[in-house]
């Protein structure tokens, strides 16, 4: 039987309901349960795709090609199931889905109206592509109040009520402030925001409470009287160092128990198994040596923008037990720098990353910055357009085609990246037309790709076939192979018809690497990334760590 678990957030956006979501979801499945992990999100786009990492942060890309809310890249973390394209849902979706539905005559000459049409559509996005798991967890993006979720809102109620409130819980996140002069932690907005809540006809069964100390029992007392939950029920959700923490720091707060024995799970539920989470953190604790990574990238201002890439160095140092210090460096401030000045704003750095990207800024400050590594020997590593950029360094200045370029950023160029039109999909030919919309047209999600033999890409991988996540455009062309082979770069992994780049390498270098795909996506705690635990093993060689 399935059971349906509500995480919302109130008085305060940025809270962190996604990390929380994730920390909930790791906790019930560490005692086995089957656990499935979604979002609702309120605002208009169909997806995130389309919104600057400024505005939302990254864009975090499925297995199966949905480009989604980077919450998603927590759930995947957290609870190790692969996110599918039926886990995340925006207001922008619902209201599409029924305004085509509605031009169809689906609705047979109805007036079509917020409640029922928008809202049997969320509840049907709620009930959808369910399989058989014991807890699937909601979390509804966006603060209780907000104008923009009051439908959400409304058709989680309808739902609760039609699979019974029994089989719903209702976790609320909420913010209990310190105020300082007082010497007091504040009870009165979350009593406000439950209030507001209700307003929607939802009663919060759990209080999760964001807060820096523990939450005395006067304040438990009174938190419970007014809004009409037990002490129990009042969970503090302590501020912590590192996200990773936050699992165990829940469980000892008592928050998976108070979660099952809402549903009268709790003295038949088994304990949870949380060893690994005291492993990685153990790592964390201990780590003897670090290594400095240069990360040269664009959205360097917003540390959500490149979320998945942090995580996966992170991961990456705790599998090489080693701590990785990031320093992201505006490629743009490269931009006007002499070579040598480059290479001395880079010396302290034992490996060098250029990260994915859109868009012409900062565009020829990282391919300085792959220059420096490629000539120094400093290991290097490329990330879809840091792919590109390498590819685009090696024909300056390996081939002498001083005018090398991509077509995203000119058209007065040599180009040596080009946009894709064809590529295959599980067999079929996908195309895309030159113009048309910007939304949902990259080549998105896993693909294979085919390792050379004895290549280093094969032997981190230790696989001649490997399936990471792509979102991009543009693409390698492929005709300049050969040319660059004899001049030691080559393509190491391909599309299983050839025809696509997937991996380049230098033999001769002791590390340098890029791939067109996304492999951070993937990366666990548990189960670092091959590519970023190589990466990290080249930059402690550097280090003389190893
Ligand atoms: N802008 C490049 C493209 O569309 C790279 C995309 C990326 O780095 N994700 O191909």
């Amino acid at each position: 039987m399935t059971r349906y678990v509500f995480i919302l957030g109130g008085v305060v956006s940025s809270l962190g309901k996604g990390i929380a979501s994730a920390a909930i979801g790791s906790l019930l499945q560490a005692r086995g349960y089957k656990v499935r992990m979604r979002k609702m999100d309120p605002y208009l786009n169909i997806d995130p795709g389309t919104m600057s990492p400024y505005q939302h942060g990254e864009v975090f890309v499925t297995e199966d090609g949905a480009e989604t809310d980077l919450d998603l890249g927590h759930y995947e973390r957290f609870v190790g199931v692969s996110c599918r394209k039926t886990d995340s849902i925006s207001g922008g979706r619902i209201y599409y889905n029924v305004l085509t539905k509605e031009r169809k005559g689906e609705y047979l000459g109805a007036t079509v109206q917020m409640i029922p049409h928008v809202t049997d559509e969320l509840k049907l996005f709620i009930k959808s592509d369910l399989k058989e798991e014991d807890f699937v967890l909601y979390e509804v993006g966006g603060t209780v109040g907000d104008i923009e979720g009051t439908l959400l809102l409304e058709a989680i109620r309808q739902f609760s009520n039609e699979v019974g409130r029994e089989n719903c819980c209702f976790v609320y996140l909420t913010l209990l402030p310190y105020i300082e002069t007082a010497g007091e932690l504040k009870t009165k907005p979350t009593q406000q925001a439950v209030k507001k809540l209700l307003e929607s006809g939802i009663q919060a069964d759990i209080l999760l409470c964001r807060s820096k100390m523990d939450i005395p029992a006067e304040e438990r007392r009174k938190l419970g009287l007014f809004c009409n939950v037990s002490k129990e029920d009042v969970v503090a959700a302590l501020d912590v160092d590192n996200i990773y923490k936050i699992p165990l720091s829940y469980h000892e707060q008592g928050l998976d128990t108070q979660v099952l024995k809402h549903f009268g799970l709790y003295e038949t539920a088994p304990e949870p198994d949380l060893t690994k989470w005291h492993e990685i953190l153990n790592v964390m604790g201990n780590f003897e040596h670090h290594v400095n990574v240069a990360v040269v990238g664009k959205y360097c201002g917003l540390p959500d923008a490149y979320k998945s890439l942090r995580e996966a160095l992170v991961h990456a140092g705790i599998s090489n037990k080693t701590k990785v210090n990031m320093d992201w460096i505006d490629s743009e401030s490269l931009e006007g720098m002499t070579n040598q000045n480059v290479a001395n704003q880079l010396k302290p750095y034992h490996a060098v990353l250029v990260p994915g990207g859109f868009g012409i800024r900062g565009i020829e400050g990282k391919i300085k910055a792959i220059t420096y590594a490629r000539e120094n020997n400093v290991p290097f590593f490329g990330i879809c357009l840091g792919m590109q950029m390498a590819v685009i360094e090696a024909c300056r200045n390996l081939l002498g085609i001083s005018n090398a370029h991509s077509t995203e950023f000119t058209s007065d160029c040599t180009p040596v990246i080009t946009r894709m039109k064809v590529w295959e999909k599980n067999g079929q030919k996908m195309i895309r037309p030159e113009e048309g919309d910007m939304g949902g047209t990259m080549r998105l999600g896993a693909y294979p790709a085919v390792l050379k033999q004895n290549s280093l890409a094969e032997k981190i991988y230790q696989s001649s076939i490997i399936y990471e996540r792509h979102r991009h455009r543009y693409e390698m062309d492929i005709s300049y192979e050969q040319k660059l082979a004899e001049k030691g770069f080559i393509i190491s992994g391909k599309s299983p018809d050839g025809l696509l780049p997937e991996v380049i390498e230098i033999p001769a270098h002791p590390f340098f690497i890029a791939g067109q795909f996304h492999p951070e996506f993937k990366s666990k705690p548990f189960a670092c990334s091959p590519l970023f635990k190589a990466f990290i093993q080249a930059a402690m060689k550097q280090a003389e760590l190893l």
